[in-house]
């Protein structure tokens, strides 16, 4: 295979832990779109976040390293832990575009959520010149509106991002529900890996008591 020609999905977030939800988008994500390779871009933390991240970003890392032990395809990397803050997602696509050179097909996911903040993106002009956002549903939110963001970004993007929607299929977990109920004793099993679970257990993470 070309190595310029690939398709790489970046997957960026906090990972607070990885969960069910992340894995079943990321899944459907590289089947649609064909990729070679997804990597899974752990940060140091989101500028759009006001707490957080709990875990530290080494166990947040393993934790995803586990998630992801047997699918073929999916990869971590520590890119934006190791990177000084702030970190940009303009830094990290600029670094895969790096690797991989320009004409390899680079591809950048984000959940639903994730719209609600796009505008204050750094440079998100530049991201957007760099890579496809692919904007994914998630749980119960309704399909995103991005009519809002032509004043902002112009319609020719957002005709571009709105075209670039992923009907990936609804998985109604986030990482805050299961810090929550890891906090109060209750069970996880459905939405975290066991592999993950063992590790968040072995290591007393977000409150659960060893
Ligand atoms: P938290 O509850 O701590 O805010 P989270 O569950 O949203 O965490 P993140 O690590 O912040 O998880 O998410 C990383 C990326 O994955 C974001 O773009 C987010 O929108 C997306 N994402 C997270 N959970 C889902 C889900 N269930 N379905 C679709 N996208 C998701």
């Amino acid at each position: 295979m070309n190595a310029s020609r690939q398709k790489i999905i970046l997957f960026g977030g906090t990972f607070d832990p990885i969960h069910n939800g992340h894995l079943t988008v990321a899944a459907d994500a590289f089947a649609r779109l064909e990729a070679h390779r997804l990597f899974f871009v752990p940060a140091r933390r989101s500028p759009h976040k006001s707490d957080g991240p709990f875990a530290s970003g080494d166990d947040r890392l393993a934790m995803i390293r586990l998630a992801i032990e047997h699918h073929e395809g999916f990869e971590a990397d520590d890119c934006e832990l190791r990177r000084a803050e702030p970190s940009y997602t303009l830094d990290t696509v600029l670094y895969f575009r790096e690797q991989f050179g320009r004409s390899a097909a680079l591809f950048w996911l984000v959940g639903a959520d994730a719209v609600r903040t796009l505008e204050h993106w750094y440079r998100i002009e530049q991201v957007l010149e760099q890579c496809r956002l692919c904007i994914m549903h998630r749980g119960r939110m309704p399909r995103p509106d991005l009519s809002r963001l032509i004043p902002v970004l112009g319609a020719t993007r957002v005709a571009r991002l709105e075209n670039d929607i992923l009907p990936t299929p609804r998985v109604d977990i986030s990482s805050t529900e299961i810090r929550t109920r890891l906090a109060a004793g209750k069970s996880v099993e459905s939405l975290v890996p066991a592999p993950v679970r063992d590790y968040i257990r072995q290591k007393g993470l977000y409150g659960l008591k060893r």
